[in-house]
């Protein structure tokens, strides 16, 4: 039994320093992309120890359709559709699956000029292998994965990982939400935001019970926050965390 946590980026929407926040983990065989920021394929080659690209990606998790966490999606869809002709498995909740071709990837992904100068139209369908997410545990290869809405404009999910007998949370996008905290702090460590605006701020978190706070680590900080002398430990890119 192995359950491994390979930290692709740390930042906010805004971020000139890091990749946007986002995660690697490996569990049993299992490989599952926690939310897919630009620049998804320069990020995993950034990633210290065995080196990752798209094609080591054939589980992708997506939280939400706010650029910063699904703006990478469509280098791995196009990568896998034309290039190693291999579809990744996409999976998120069914709210943020009705508007994911809609809205994010539609656009630029629908047609295809070919070489007889005919255009031809293509689904999401074509391009990955699409499961909603149910209630309750999902399996996902050697992983099981559970998710809770969070507080956020648009319909955003989070997520509990469990490999054997170690789970890892994930709140991505999030006001803050008590009851979402002691939802994750049932992992064994979990990655909490923290921002500006409705994000989570950071005196709410600080304020909590040691308990809730004992396995967190803060991700998705404004590039300000200085993680060495951050007050809750601060995920740090690249790092590697055995469960
Ligand atoms: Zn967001």
């Amino acid at each position: 039994m192995s359950f491994v946590c390979r930290v692709l980026g740390v930042g906010d929407a805004f971020t000139a320093l890091y990749s946007n926040a986002s995660l690697v983990l490996e569990g049993d065989g299992t490989r599952l992309l926690v939310d897919a920021p630009p620049a998804l394929n320069r990020a995993l080659r950034a990633l210290p120890g065995e080196r990752l690209s798209l094609d080591d990606v054939d589980h992708v998790f997506i939280s939400h359709l706010h650029g910063d966490h699904v703006g990478g999606l469509e280098q791995l869809l196009f990568w896998r559709r034309f290039v190693t002709r291999r579809l990744c498995t996409i999976h998120a909740t069914p709210e943020v699956l009705r508007d994911l071709w809609a809205t994010r990837l539609r656009g630029g992904m629908e047609k295809l000029l070919q070489g007889t100068g005919e255009t031809l139209e293509l689904s999401l369908d074509d391009y990955a292998h699409v499961v909603p997410l149910v209630p309750g545990e999902n399996r996902i290869g050697a992983l099981a994965l559970e998710w809770r809405a969070t507080i956020h404009h648009v319909p955003t999910a989070a997520i509990r990982v469990r490999s054997g007998a170690k789970m890892l949370g994930y709140s991505a996008d999030t006001s803050f939400d008590r009851g979402l905290i002691e939802w994750l702090a049932a992992s064994d460590l979990f990655f909490h935001e923290t921002n500006y605006g409705v994000h989570t701020p950071l005196e709410a978190l600080v304020a909590l019970p040691q308990n809730l706070k004992a396995r967190m680590r803060l991700i998705h900080y404004p590039d300000e926050h200085d993680p060495a002398s951050s007050p809750i430990a601060c995920a740090r890119e690249g790092e590697r965390i055995e469960l």
